[in-house]
């Protein structure tokens, strides 16, 4: 009865907070002993050129293997929410750009041909202090050029959008670093940004991609944006392409550069260098 079930409740809700207070404890220790033990690595997907065909670039994509690398992988749109809670993203980040330039430089001198590596920035390491010296020094360390190096930001950095952010984007810059606009169109769009900061590249997010053969409308609206990439002088890059008669589509309305699961999954960074291999050969 009603009496029975007021009572019940709190209790039955004091226990779930309990319950996920204690997952997110052990989680975020997991994280932690995660780190130490070289639980991470990095995965890559080719960013392909529409028109050559050819691969020019990969964006790495973060993975967690608990178990080891043959056991369960954990999706980084789990994980790098709580990295970011705890401030653990600030030297996990660092391990991501200088891991990400030495396997670029690894396919490289062994003869391959990619150009860049683009690495995912999360809002929060705008503020680390040291990341900016950092990647100058790894630069510097590995001798690579700073343009083979895209860091990928998403539109919440202008909910931040403080002098912090516009002096460390414009030290990038002036470093020669390349940065992208991930996710472009899903995010808290106000076009401003596109001015304001120094962009080369829009990635138009996949759910304008994916929809693409359902219609006029999304045609349309896609056709604006590559023109607004275009009027503002950025290349575009498709993400989420998964048919071929998406790649040819996207590659007719003007689309620089494509990546999805048409061209291949996100792989690890042995297999990545076999497809380099194989893709040249071809
Ligand atoms: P994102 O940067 O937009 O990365 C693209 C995501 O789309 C990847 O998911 C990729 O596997 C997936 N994807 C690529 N092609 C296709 C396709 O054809 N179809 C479908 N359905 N999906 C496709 P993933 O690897 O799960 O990463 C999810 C998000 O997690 C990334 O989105 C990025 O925001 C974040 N992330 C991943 N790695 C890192 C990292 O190292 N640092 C930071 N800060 N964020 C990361
Ligand atoms: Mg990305
Ligand atoms: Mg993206
Ligand atoms: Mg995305």
């Amino acid at each position: 009865n009603a009496k029975q079930q007021s009572t019940l409740e709190p209790v039955m809700f004091e226990e779930m907070m309990l319950d996920k207070t204690v997952a997110r404890y052990r989680l975020d220790s997991q994280l932690r002993d995660a780190l130490a033990r070289k639980e991470f690595s990095l995965f890559y997907q080719p960013i392909v050129d529409l028109e050559s065909k050819e691969i020019v670039g990969a964006e790495a994509l973060m993975r967690w293997h608990p178990d080891g690398p043959t056991g369960v992988m954990v999706s980084p749109v789990e994980f790098i929410p709580l990295l970011e809670e705890n401030d653990l993203i600030l030297p996990v980040g660092r391990w991501l750009v200088e891991q990400a330039l030495e396997d670029l430089t690894r396919w490289q001198g062994n003869g391959h041909s990619i150009q860049q590596i683009s690495v995912n920035l999360s809002a929060k390491q705008f503020h680390d202090q040291t990341l900016l010296e950092f990647i100058e020094s790894t630069l510097n360390r590995l001798k690579v050029p700073a343009s083979c190096l895209m860091l990928e930001v998403t539109e919440s950095l202008y909910l931040d959008a403080s002098e912090n952010v516009d002096r460390f984007l414009a030290s990038l810059s002036s470093l020669g670093i390349s940065i992208a606009l991930d996710d472009f169109g899903t995010g808290y769009s106000s076009l401003s940004y596109l001015y304001r900061y120094p962009i080369q590249k829009l990635k138009i997010d996949r759910a304008f991609v994916t929809n693409l053969d359902k219609g006029d409308k999304h045609i349309r609206l896609l056709q604006s944006i590559i023109a607004l990439s275009r009027s503002l002088e950025m290349k575009s890059v498709a993400e989420g392409i998964e048919t071929e008669t998406v790649a040819r589509l996207l590659q007719h309305m003007g689309v620089d550069y494509g990546q999805g699961f048409f061209y291949s999954r996100p792989i690890n960074a042995q297999q990545f260098e076999q497809l380099l291999g194989e893709s040249s050969r071809q």
